[in-house]
């Protein structure tokens, strides 16, 4: 059967059950395998996006794998929070370590049996062999290669032990790896995004390790086994891996497997083309969760600065994506992120979802929850809540922004000195009863616009103050604010009960 995709015409193969499987033979299977070694960032979340698009497309399953064979580099709890970051996103796998599945277990380190079964057949055929090297002749290798400006490679060895040197140094239980033999001569394949590829690895490497002295294997032999074993069709990677590949596809001639298709996807780097930074630790996803930024938001921006969609603009969600995305129109150039457009990014999600109703009502829940949090004692009301956010839409970047000095006084009130008040105008009590009489004259939905006339030509018509003082006066009573929003927007926001207990402070003077 032939499947059209990427710039060939990929033959899909069919497999049998395969003793670990067993599960319907699904056509389409792509994984996201990261390792825990940290936590999810944008290039990440980019690499697993691609695989979930694929997989909705073609109708497959999209799996997430845990690589966690580099014992040494394993950080605490970052496996659990690299699958809530896909969930927080919308775009959780079908089958993981949390779900299940019937190709588990989706961690490697509970795999192991897999690489041993994979790593004997090979040393029985002949393609992989036991290397004694000790750690100190390797060093010593690496140490003179780079003296003389060559890049360190292993010698190979130990591949020309004879089996009763293998068997002496067995008996005397000395530590071991195993190493893949490379063959001279490597096939080359075809990438669905880099297209035809060729790579002699032999000639410039030493035979690679797959099994490592503490018996787990290496990212080269895992990949391969569990991409075979978990029914992998179309392998969705970061560029970094597609020198890779040839070794990997030598693996699978060597064991007699069928290998998936291989696409490639361009790196995502800082908008001057430098490596992503990790260090200020602002492109971790869940630093964008704890500031309160919308899933949309991050999928849109990590979209739109490459290839893979119909051009790039700003406002698109999960089922667009879905809608435009095409493996084929990816390009092979690196994605360029500016992270400077994200406010305006920000801007455009968070007010789609405030007009939503549904999307409305959990930014409601959750700036109940943050409220709460930071005012401890103070309820909120969820149609005040909500009233707000209708009212900022379109200004708000983060529902956070809510939580700033500037927006305290929509959730306590300011404390206000009459001295203050007095230093300003001495009609003080006058502007305030004056307000509190608009308020109680005006229609319960008027407008912003008619407010701020109705107050205007008022307050116009006060002799010993000008306009703007007056403007400044209230919005100090409403407020203790110097700066801040319109007056109107202030009295429309509090609603006109708030409002005049507020302008009540002022007129008492
Ligand atoms: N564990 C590898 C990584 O984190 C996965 C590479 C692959 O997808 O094959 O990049």
């Amino acid at each position: 059967m032939k499947l059209l995709l990427g710039r060939v015409l990929l033959p899909v193969v069919r497999r049998g059950s395969r003793g670990c499987t067993g599960g319907p033979q699904k056509e389409v299977r792509v994984r996201f395998a990261p390792s825990p070694t940290g936590f999810l960032h944008l290039g990440g979340l980019r690499t697993a996006l691609y695989n979930y698009l694929f997989a909705k497309k073609h109708g497959g399953v999209f799996i997430l794998r845990l690589e966690d064979t580099d014992r040494s580099r394993l950080v605490p709890g970052s496996a659990e929070r690299i699958e809530d970051m896909l969930e927080w996103a919308g775009i959780p796998p079908d089958e993981s370590p949390r779900r299940g599945g019937l190709y588990g277990p989706y961690e490697q380190s509970r795999r192991l049996n897999f690489y041993h079964e994979a790593v004997q057949t090979l040393l029985e055929s002949g393609a992989a062999y036991r290397c004694f090297c000790t750690q100190q002749r390797l060093e010593l290798m690496k140490k003179e290669a780079l003296r003389s400006r060559e890049t360190p490679r292993y010698d190979n060895r130990c591949r020309h032990l004879t089996s009763s040197q293998v068997q002496e140094k067995l008996a005397k239980n000395l530590p071991f790896v195993v190493r893949f033999q490379l063959p001279s001569g490597a096939p080359s394949f075809q990438d669905l995004v880099y297209g035809r590829t060729h790579h002699n690895v032999a000639s410039v490497e030493g035979d690679p390790v797959i099994l490592k002295g503490d018996g787990f294997p290496t990212y080269h032999l895992a990949n391969v086994v569990d991409d075979y074993k978990m029914d992998v069709s179309h392998v969705l990677r970061g560029e970094e891996w597609l020198i890779s590949t040839t070794k990997h596809l030598l693996l699978y001639q060597a064991l007699g497997w069928p290998p998936p298709a291989y696409a490639h996807l361009p790196l995502l780097l800082n908008k001057d083309g430098s490596k992503l930074s990790k260090r200020q630790g602002d492109i971790y996803i869940q630093h964008f969760v704890q500031r309160g930024f919308l899933p949309d938001t991050l999928l849109d921006i990590i979209t739109n600065c490459g290839s893979g969609f119909s051009g790039n603009q700003v406002g698109r969600t999960l089922p667009e994506l879905l809608r435009q995305f095409n493996l084929r129109s990816t390009s092979t150039h690196s994605a360029l992120l500016d992270l400077d457009k994200l406010p305006e990014f920000c801007k455009v999600h968070l007010s789609r979802w405030i007009e939503g109703a549904d999307t409305r009502a959990q930014l409601v829940e959750q700036l109940q929850t943050l409220l709460q949090e930071k005012y401890k004692d103070v309820t909120f009301d969820k149609t005040y809540i909500e009233r707000i956010l209708m009212l900022r839409k379109g200004h708000l970047h983060l529902l956070t922004d809510l939580l700033s000095p500037d927006f305290s006084y929509l959730w306590i009130r300011p404390s206000v000195q009459q001295e203050e008040l007095q230093r300003l105008s001495s009609e003080a009590a006058e502007i305030g009863s004056l307000v509190v009489r608009i308020l109680q004259n005006s229609h319960k939905d008027t407008s912003l616009e008619l407010l701020s006339k109705e107050l205007k030509s008022q307050l116009q018509l006060l002799k010993a103050t000008k306009y703007s003082t007056s403007m400044k006066l209230l919005r100090l009573v409403l407020s203790g604010l110097e700066t801040g929003p319109s007056v109107a927007e202030m009295l429309l926001s509090l609603g006109p009960e708030e409002s005049i207990i507020r302008l009540q402070t002022a007129s008492s003077g």
